[in-house]
């Protein structure tokens, strides 16, 4: 198994990271995960866009082109030989003594790694349990940052609670999930937060938007109260690692209880339909 650091590829056993990396010590970095279907990597093309717009927001240079990046990457697939799995990859503001003050001197820091996905059938075919709960994040929800502590916690606090993702109140009005976009249907027109700073923009949630308004389905991108959850016909969560899953139940600050339903099941066949298929 290989990592990569930096431009090269270093077998994982061998590999370390410098004490005075900001992303070690502020977290100060940023990151994508892409999927892998039969050895190719989905929208690669748009995990690239969003890392350089995270880039961009937090005053951060990129290292070398995405051109560059996307063959370390593919070269990182082939060596690992990764048929299906998840694709790692970040980078960090670089290396240099630790101080508040970034001097835009260091030059950002580039790793990757490969991982097995979880087996999805169950959870695609007969939904999750999510748990409602404060969305104690920051204010830039729409940069994908190594700052994940509000996230980390809310999902400890929804597994510790029997739940498979927490869905994220902030002031009354639902955000997302701590690691995935939420969606409701509603006589078969879709809601979801609309990508501001309150939630990450995620890939499969773009990809999802295109494909539904493709089949003339009605999408609205507006805040909603949390409260709309108990009117709603069915309810699902997107996210490049679980791709769509259907809610069962929402638990914690209100409950609710949904079927998996015909306009969640046709999304889900439609989506399988975009992924690279094997020769
Ligand atoms: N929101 C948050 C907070 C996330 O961390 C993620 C990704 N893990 C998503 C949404 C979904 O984004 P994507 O579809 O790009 O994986």
């Amino acid at each position: 198994d290989y990592i990569i650091y930096n431009q090269e590829l270093v077998p994982r056993s061998e590999a370390t990271i410098q004490f005075d990396d900001r992303g070690y010590y502020f977290g100060d970095g940023i990151y994508e995960v892409a999927k892998i279907y039969e050895g190719k990597p989905f929208a690669m093309d748009l995990h690239l866009k969003r890392l350089r717009s995270s880039a961009e927001k937090l005053d951060m240079a990129f290292p070398f082109s995405e051109t560059t990046m996307t063959e370390l990457l593919l070269h990182l697939l082939q060596k690992n030989n990764v048929k299906n799995g998840l694709i790692y990859f970040q980078l960090t503001r670089g290396v240099e003594p630790r101080n508040h003050l970034y001097t835009r001197k260091s030059i950002p820091v580039f790793t990757a790694f490969t991982q097995p996905s979880q087996d999805l059938k169950d959870m695609q075919k007969n939904g999750i349990d999510v748990w409602l709960t404060d969305d104690i994040r920051w204010l830039r929800c729409d940069i994908k940052t190594l700052n994940l502590l509000g996230n980390v916690m809310v999902k400890r606090e929804s597994a510790d609670n029997g739940c498979q993702e927490a869905i994220l109140n902030r002031d009354g009005f639902i955000t997302e999930g701590s690691s995935s976009n939420l969606f409701l249907v509603k006589d078969k027109v879709l809601y979801t937060h609309p990508a501001t700073n309150l939630i990450l923009n995620g890939i499969t949630r773009q990809v999802l938007i295109n494909l539904a308004k493709k089949y003339d389905y009605k999408v609205v991108e507006e805040p909603f109260p949390v409260d709309v959850l108990e009117h709603a016909d069915e309810a699902f969560i997107t996210s490049t690692s679980v791709e769509i899953a259907p809610i069962k139940s929402v638990r914690g600050q209100l409950s609710a209880n949904f079927e998996v339903g015909p306009v969640t099941k046709d999304l889900q066949n439609k989506f399988k339909e975009l992924l690279p298929k094997g020769e």
